[in-house]
């Protein structure tokens, strides 16, 4: 945390109408879980609305899901409605977020929000076409949650506005497969992606392939799921695909891995992913 993020007022709003108010005012700043806030807190901070109390913690059944964005991982993970395909990627990325404790607390809101390159869930919720409603002074948008990400810790979130729900279309039949590989099985990760693709009359379709931690945004690789579609599946079209999504890359080198170990690891992950999207939308498990 800076040593100077020492916020001097604390609200909990009810309504959401009060919370863009609030938040409209010099240097307020949302709270939702707190695990990344108390950790990393900038020092702009002056108060902070907690919108836990705007009811916003849910998964639903609505033309696709929808999912507020209080809700903890942990409550999504014993969501059955994340347990068939391809839904089930959600479940696979909230599974691999850091450690029991923290899923309960952490909240699929605040692991958009934060904005950071390396947050899971962005990456699940981009390859099933997710779009973010954005509650603000003058009403609500939707956004393609494709669009969210500005840059590292910076979003399209303006004044007073903050992120209400998540919005998932009704999907088709489809398989789809998150991997992850991090220093330890609760660190963040070095590298994570995902796929979801399509079998139609034994051809590959409609594929995503998004890519995460390797770039300052969550990046969709367009030019890799263009190589997949429209073809049969095989070891080496796999193989090209993988290469075609580490090279569109950009990762930074730091102290968990340089920026070559982690380009390597994103062809890898995207070979699995793909791999294992294939298979399920064949039927395994
Ligand atoms: C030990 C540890 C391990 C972690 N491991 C992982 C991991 O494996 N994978 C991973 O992805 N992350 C990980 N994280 C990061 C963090 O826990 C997650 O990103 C978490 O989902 C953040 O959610 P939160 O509700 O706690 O957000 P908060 O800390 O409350 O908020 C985070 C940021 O988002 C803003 N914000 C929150 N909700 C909203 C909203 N609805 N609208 C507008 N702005 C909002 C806040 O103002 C703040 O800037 C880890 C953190 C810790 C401390």
């Amino acid at each position: 945390m800076d040593a100077h993020f020492k916020p001097e007022h604390y609200h909990r709003p009810v309504d959401m109408k009060t919370a863009s108010a609030l938040l409209a005012q010099r240097g307020a700043r949302v709270i939702a879980g707190g695990t990344d806030l108390l950790v990393n807190g900038p020092a702009s901070t002056e108060s902070l609305v907690d919108i836990n109390g705007l009811g916003l913690s849910y998964i639903r059944e609505d033309d696709g899901l929808r999912i507020g964005s209080t809700t903890s991982f942990s409550y999504l993970l014993r969501s059955p409605l994340l347990e068939r395909y391809p839904y089930r990627v959600i479940a696979d990325a909230a599974g691999e977020l850091g450690h029991h404790n923290l899923r309960h607390v952490a909240t699929v809101g605040g692991n958009i929000c934060n904005a950071v390159p390396s947050a899971d869930a962005p990456v699940a919720l981009i390859a099933l076409d997710a779009a973010v409603i954005i509650h603000g002074p003058s009403g609500e948008r939707t956004v393609p949650l494709d669009g969210f990400f500005k840059f590292v810790r910076e979003t399209i979130l303006g004044e007073g506005e903050f992120l209400k729900e998540i919005a998932v279309p009704v999907q088709p039949e489809s398989g789809a497969c998150f991997q992850k590989l991090g220093r330890t099985k609760v660190d963040i990760a070095l590298v994570n992606a995902a796929c979801r693709l399509s079998i139609i009359d034994g051809l590959i379709s409609d594929s995503r392939i998004v890519l995460g931690a390797v770039y300052p945004t969550p990046l969709r690789v367009r030019a890799a799921e263009d190589m997949l579609n429209g073809k049969e599946f095989t070891v080496e079209l796999v193989a090209k695909t993988a290469i075609i999504a580490s090279d569109a890359t950009k990762p930074i080198s730091d102290h968990r891995a340089s920026a070559e170990y982690r380009r390597e690891i994103s062809s890898v992950l995207v070979k699995r992913a793909i791999i294992k999207a294939y298979g399920r939308a064949e039927g395994s498990p």
